[in-house]
This record gives C-alpha cells, structure tokens and sequence, in this order.
C-alpha cells in the first residue's frame, strides 16, 4: 500500500514536514540519506559549531545537537525514518514510486527537503583535521558564523563575485575591522545596487583578479595567501577568517527533470506555497530557496509543505 507521506531530506525542513505530518496521523516515512551530497543525516546544521540565532535555544546550541533534537521530536511522534538516501523517483503518475539503496515503494504525496549543499574551496589550509581551518576560521555561512567572538574587530575576508558575497562582505563589516573581498575575475557578477553597497563601505577592500591559495595558522585560521591573477604574484593577508560565497549546489540531481527548476537547479514553488510543478509533490526548505537558506526558514517551510500536504491529500478524499 502506498505512504500518505514520503519526506526526503533531514534537516530542519524535513523533520518539522514529518513533526507535522505525524501529528495529523498521516503516518509519514523520512528517508534522511546516508551521506548524501556528502553531508551526514542532518544536514548542513551538521556541519557548524554554534547555532546562535534559532530561537528557544538562549545560549545557542551545537549544530550537531540541534540536528538530534530535531531528529528525536520526529521520533517522540513515531516517525519511521530510514537512514538511506533517495536515489530515484518516478512522478509520472499516482501514486507515485520511489527508490533507496535498499528499497522501494509507492508514496500519494512527497515531501522534497533535500537542501543544498554550499559550495567549498579546496585549497590547503580550509578542510577538517589537524592543520587544516574549516570550523576554525574559515566558513561557508557569514550570516551564521559572523557573530562569533573570534571575528569581533579583526580582518577577515570574502571569497566570491556574486550577491551572496557583497551581502556577506557587508554584513560582515559590522563586527570585522576590515573585510577583504576576492573576486577572481576583474569584474562582478552580483547586481548594480549590491557592488554600489560594497563599493561605498569604507571597510571593504575589494581585491579583483585575486585567487586565495592557501588558510595559515597555527590553532586558527591567522592568515591567507593570496594570488593576484594578473601579475602571479603571491602575498600574505592577516586574515582571522576566511568566508565562502561562491554559491551553492540544490541537491535536485535525482529528480532527473522530473520536477520543474530554476537555471541553477532550485525546485521552482509556486509563491507563497511549496506547491511544485507536479501535484502531490511539495518542496521545503534550501531545495527551493536560494535567498534566505536559513534553519529557521527551512523549518518554516517545512511546516508549509505539511500543511499543503495535508490539503492535497484532503481534496483528493
Ligand atoms: P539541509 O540542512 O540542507 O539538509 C538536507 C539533507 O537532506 C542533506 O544534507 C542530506 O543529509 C539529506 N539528503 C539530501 N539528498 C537526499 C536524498 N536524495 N535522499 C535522502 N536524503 C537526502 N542557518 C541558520 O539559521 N543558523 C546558522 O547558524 C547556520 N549555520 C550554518 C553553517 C554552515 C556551515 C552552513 C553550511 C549552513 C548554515 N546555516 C545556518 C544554514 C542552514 O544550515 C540551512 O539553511 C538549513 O540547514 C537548510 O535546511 P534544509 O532542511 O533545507 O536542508
Ligand atoms: P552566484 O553563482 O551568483 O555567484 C557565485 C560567485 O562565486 C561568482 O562570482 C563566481 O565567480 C564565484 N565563484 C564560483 N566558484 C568559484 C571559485 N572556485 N573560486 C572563486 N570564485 C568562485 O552565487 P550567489 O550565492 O552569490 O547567488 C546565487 C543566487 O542568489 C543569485 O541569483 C543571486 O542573485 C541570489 N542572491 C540574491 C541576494 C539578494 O538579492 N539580496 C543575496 C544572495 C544571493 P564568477 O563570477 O567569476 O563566475
């Protein structure tokens, strides 16, 4: 027999979809991935330390512990939750089929809150371990990571040409006492208003044609290593932290065109709705936002998807 409610994904998105979905006794099943898009169940929140600006949590809590509290509200409501990832749909009629790694089966309705995944340097000095920078000085998320002490008047840095990087660059001037900002081209692609913004911030040194080489330090990120494109020439930056904005990947490559996107991937919802382009399926959270991608906005959303589930499968009797 088919699920009334299959959710995909694991963050806050997904798992307020199944709080709920499971509250209204629809019975929903989540498959939370394992590992998917290279991120461990739970999704981006994983990935962070401090988690400062969802509320009810005063003192801010680990990104890791958020994820579990998440998790065990899905299962204080008896939630099944399969640690498998997703990796086909077929949406072509009612209801609809999906497959895992270890199973398949039939959903009425499907939940999609499989996030995005922000897009990351390789370059030496900014991933996990020892020696290495990331969670330590060098981030992918100004807006969540900004406000920690450890970035309070000193100078950090913003990789990126687009708007994402003006708005980080920005808002990051707020608490740094410098922000460098590296495009690798010799021109923006952010929007006119935007680069006027960052133009204008006295803070704000912006360093077109430069490429960031390398994250130094010795507990924390102390330093960067800068290229200028033009000339070859390397140099050292003072730098406490290191901020990506170099865009973000939605995780829509199962849907296999399924489901209509946006250029860039994101799941296309009708405003004001997660109502997608195939009926019975509903979309939440950073799948289908590329402005705000935030916890509080996913788990937002995916109260909306719940709801607009619940609808879907109401008129349908
Ligand atoms: P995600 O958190 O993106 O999770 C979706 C997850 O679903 C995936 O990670 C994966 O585990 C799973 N999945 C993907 N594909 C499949 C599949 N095919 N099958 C099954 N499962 C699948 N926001 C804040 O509000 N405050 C912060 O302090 C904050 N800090 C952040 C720090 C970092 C480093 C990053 C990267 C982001 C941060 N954010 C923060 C943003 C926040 O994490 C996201 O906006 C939020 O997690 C999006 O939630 P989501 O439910 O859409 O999905
Ligand atoms: P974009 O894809 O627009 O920009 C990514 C930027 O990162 C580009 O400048 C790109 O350089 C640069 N980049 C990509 N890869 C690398 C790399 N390996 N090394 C160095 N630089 C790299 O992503 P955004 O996240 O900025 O924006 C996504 C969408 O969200 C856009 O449509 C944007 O308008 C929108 N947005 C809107 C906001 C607003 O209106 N307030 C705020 C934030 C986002 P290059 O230009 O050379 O390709």
């Amino acid at each position: 027999m088919a699920e009334k409610v299959v959710i995909i994904g694991s963050g806050p998105a997904a798992h307020t979809a199944a709080i709920y979905t499971a509250r209204a006794e629809f019975k929903p099943v989540l498959f939370e991935g394992f590992m998917a898009g290279g991120i461990a169940a739970g999704g981006q929140l994983t990935t962070t330390t401090e988690v400062e600006n969802f509320p009810g949590f005063p003192e801010g809590i680990s990104g890791p512990d958020l994820c579990d509290r998440f998790r065990a509200q899905s299962q204080r409501f008896d939630v099944t939750i399969h640690t498998e990832t997703i990796t086909k749909l077929d949406l072509s009629s009612r209801p609809f089929k999906y497959w895992s790694d270890e199973r398949s089966g039939e959903a009425d309705t499907i939940i999609l809150a499989t996030g995005a995944t922000a897009k990351r340097l390789d370059i030496p000095g900014a991933g996990e371990g020892p020696g290495e920078f990331w969670q330590r000085g060098v981030s992918a998320c100004a807006v969540c990571d900004g406000a920690l002490p450890m970035f309070r008047n000193q100078p950090l840095a913003v990789i990126g040409g687009g708007d994402s990087a003006m708005e980080e660059a920005s808002f990051l001037t707020k608490f740094a006492s410098k922000v460098y900002l590296l495009a690798r081209r010799d021109e923006l692609r952010a929007s006119k208003i935007m680069v006027q913004r960052v133009l204008a911030n006295p803070k704000i040194e912006m360093l077109y044609s430069h490429e960031c080489t390398a994250a130094l330090g010795t507990d924390g990120l102390e330093r960067i290593r800068v290229k200028n494109l033009k000339d070859g020439k390397e140099r050292e930056l003072d730098c406490m932290g290191l901020f990506f904005a170099i865009g973000h990947v939605p995780n829509t490559g199962f849907l296999d065109g399924q489901i209509k996107t946006d250029a860039q991937g994101y799941v296309v919802t009708t405003p004001g709705s997660t109502v997608t382009s195939v009926p019975g399926v509903f979309a939440a959270g950073d799948v289908q936002d590329k402005k705000y991608r935030q916890a509080i906005t996913a788990a937002g959303s995916g109260c909306m998807a719940a709801i607009d589930a619940e609808h879907f499968i109401a008129a349908q009797g």
